[in-house]
């Protein structure tokens, strides 16, 4: 008696955690998502040259998903959250690319200014020569910029100067730039030409 007692408790709980589960958060989206792939679009449905499927095996579809989630959500749950994780993470990344100035992202040679102090600087991100080409890097000590020679083609990382900055930092290129005076990475640039 009591033992079951304990297992109907045992799957109540579960099903409530999956009931719970389905009405917020990841799990809610991720229904919704699938719903939507599913409607498609009117150009994917004319892509695929497939009719729209009627809102009634929509919302069939979607009790069907629902339903199933609840029984087994101990199965989807993990690959649900990972999903979830790895989308945030990429949209942070994104968020942190798009501020900041990048040398992989400035044109040529140009005037980078400070927002924070009104410090500017004429820094060269990336020009070609006749045989070489130079690039700009920043040291991540005393935050001075420098403009690298390097070789021709097939030799555009092999750089003439040594890496290290006199300060003893290393010079950088594949760092958010920061502005040598006052270290605020709010800087802008100004291309002032491209060859
Ligand atoms: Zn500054
Ligand atoms: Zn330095």
């Amino acid at each position: 008696m009591m033992e079951s007692n304990m297992l109907e408790i045992s799957i109540g709980i579960y099903i409530a955690i999956g009931i719970l589960l389905v009405s917020i958060g990841p799990v809610a989206e991720n229904i919704s998502k699938e719903i939507d792939r599913a409607r498609g679009t009117p150009l994917s449905n004319a892509f695929m040259e497939r009719d729209q499927p009627s809102e009634r095996k929509l919302l069939l579809a979607r009790i069907t998903i629902t339903i199933g989630f609840i029984l087994l959500w101990i199965v989807f749950i993990w690959g649900i959250l990972k999903d979830h994780w790895n989308i945030k993470v990429t949209r942070q990344r994104v968020k942190e690319r798009s501020k900041g100035l990048w040398f992989s992202y400035m044109g040529g040679h140009g005037t980078v200014s400070c927002k924070g102090c009104d410090h500017t600087e004429d820094v060269t991100s990336f020009i070609h020569g006749t045989n070489s080409s130079s690039s700009g890097f920043q040291c991540q000590g005393c935050g001075k910029f420098a403009s690298i020679r390097s070789g021709g083609p097939g030799k555009a990382n092999e750089y003439e100067d040594s890496l290290v900055c006199k300060c003893g930092g290393s010079l950088e290129r594949k760092k958010v730039l920061f502005c040598p005076q006052c270290k605020s990475e709010d800087l802008s640039y100004r291309t002032l030409y491209i060859t």
